[in-house]
């Protein structure tokens, strides 16, 4: 078994082997901390704390960059784009950099309660000024940049003589020329495809600093470049972001990069696909932005109820990374119940008495969950199939119910596989899928509410029924269901 990466370069999958193993270089595109981060965010950084917690499982030692976007120019589909922290900052009364640390802190907040682990280096593009301005001046110096009233562009056309532009993309340049709106800055450019490393700030602008060109500020693409650059060299393992970064952004990486460095810097290029609400993009147009604070408390016109995060992070890897994911009430409330079914298996899974040296009493289904179990790896290891491995985990839960009802006896399954399956279960759903019980319930309060338990059971046997039903209705008002077991028992359950 090997695991196959899908490059978005080669386009196909490719067997992964890194460039000096046991070290994997993984360079992540962060958020562009103007605002706060919506449910589209939610996809990429979930999908590449698959692909880190999967490298960091296989023994790797990772070193997984993902950059805070705070300063810059950027585009959007080759045209020019508003500075969107200056504009925001002026909007909310606020210096640019208290703007940047509070869409900073909110994002911190949001991505720990989806459980994503941080990057080993969080650097931030005005923190690596001194660097884009170093590679700017490489690329004017190789002939490949060049400056125009204290703006310099990226020479384009130049490149494309000599260099494959477009091969990530697939976009040619005359679609790019087609695309491009005229604006301004355009009289300055020898061409229309031609991109800013720097612009010359104008005097209302407030983020700016000095360069060899004048007071400014840096593109957009110039800063991941630099950025990836300086922490994972010239040549580094993977690139991730989402499918709608391909173009411009990762396109003029590669240029950008190809030129300072003689040859391109990525080997394996990741994409994740978008994800629409009910069938549309999302967008400011289309009045369907939902950020994750308002998908937590559930306070959007669009949302039934608040989802907890574990839900949307189930959501998302219920589907193949590189498919679309269309979001919905429907779609969310059907993956809450799901991930409660995942969890009250994996529990009950947990609990099952661990005794030694039983042989199984039903060889065939005993080698069936053998056989479901060896496939988990495989789903994994084939291009980060999360959707295939929830599956796979979901064909073995009726078994593990089963159990519990004792509709099969617990020989059924030799102790070598139940321990397999304890083994497994907890690998792949918490360490690989990094999915955590959001139900699960703190040790005293278990304890009490065991108490409970036993104290109905007694009383019922007993026939006081005056105690037994205190116990049931008063539980019931606070949320928590007493359940009287087939075999006498008394068991409960918070709804
Ligand atoms: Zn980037």
């Amino acid at each position: 078994m090997a695991l196959e990466i899908y490059n978005s370069y080669s386009r196909r999958k490719e067997v992964f082997e890194p460039i000096n193993p046991p070290y994997v270089g993984m360079y992540v595109c962060g958020p562009t901390v103007s605002g706060e981060s919506h449910l589209g965010h939610a996809r990429p950084y979930i999908t590449f704390d698959i692909v880190y917690r999967y490298l960091l499982h296989l023994g790797y030692k990772v070193r997984y960059v993902r950059n805070i976007t705070d300063a810059g120019h950027f585009e959007e589909e080759g045209r020019e784009a508003e500075d969107k922290i200056s504009k925001k900052a002026l909007l909310e009364k606020l210096e640019p950099m208290e703007l940047v640390q509070k869409y900073t802190n909110l994002f911190h907040w949001a991505f720990r309660k989806f459980n994503t682990l941080d990057p080993t280096i969080e650097p931030t593009a005005t923190g690596h000024i001194v660097e884009q301005i170093a590679m700017i001046e490489d690329l004017i110096a190789k002939g490949y940049a060049y400056e125009v009233n204290g703006s310099v562009y990226f020479d384009v056309e130049k490149y494309a003589k000599g260099y494959d532009y477009g091969k990530l993309s697939g976009r040619i340049i005359e679609d790019l020329l087609e695309t491009t709106r005229i604006l301004e800055s355009q009289d300055e450019k020898r061409n229309k495809a031609d991109f800013a490393l720097w612009k010359a700030a104008p005097p209302k602008h407030i983020m700016r600093w000095k360069s060899p060109w004048g007071d400014g500020f840096p593109g957009w693409h110039i800063e991941c470049s630099a950025m990836a650059t300086k922490y994972l060299g010239s040549y580094f393992d993977i690139h991730g972001g989402g499918m709608d970064l391909m173009f411009p952004h990762h396109e003029s990486e590669i240029a950008q990069s190809t030129i300072c460095n003689a040859h391109p810097p990525v080997k394996y290029w990741m994409h994740n696909n978008m994800i629409t609400i009910n069938g549309k993009k999302m967008g400011k147009s289309y009045n369907n932005v939902i950020t994750l604070t308002e998908l937590f408390s559930g306070a959007h016109p669009l949302l039934v109820k608040a989802f907890s995060p574990m839900t949307i992070r189930f959501f998302i890897l219920q589907t193949h990374y590189r498919s679309g994911l269309d979001f919905s009430n429907d779609a969310l409330l059907a993956s809450e119940k799901g991930l409660r079914r995942l969890f009250d298996a994996y529990e009950i899974l947990k609990a099952l008495p661990f005794i030694e040296g039983v042989e199984a009493s039903d060889k065939e289904l005993d080698n069936r969950i053998n056989t479901q179990l060896d496939e988990l790896p495989k789903y994994i290891e084939d291009d980060f199939n999360t959707a295939k491995v929830l599956a796979g985990l979901f064909e073995i839960v009726p078994t593990i119910n089963s159990i519990k009802d004792k509709v099969i006896a617990s020989d059924s399954l030799s102790s070598a596989t139940i321990n397999r399956m304890k083994q497994d279960f907890h690998v792949f759903i918490e360490e690989i899928l990094g999915l955590k019980n959001e139900w699960a319930v703190e040790s005293p309060f278990k304890e009490v509410m065991n108490l409970l338990a036993s104290i109905r059971k007694d009383a019922r046997s007993k026939r006081d029924f005056h105690t037994s039903d205190k116990i049931r209705d008063e539980l019931a008002k606070v949320g928590i269901e007493m359940k009287d077991d087939k075999d006498g028992g008394v068991s409960w359950n918070l709804q």
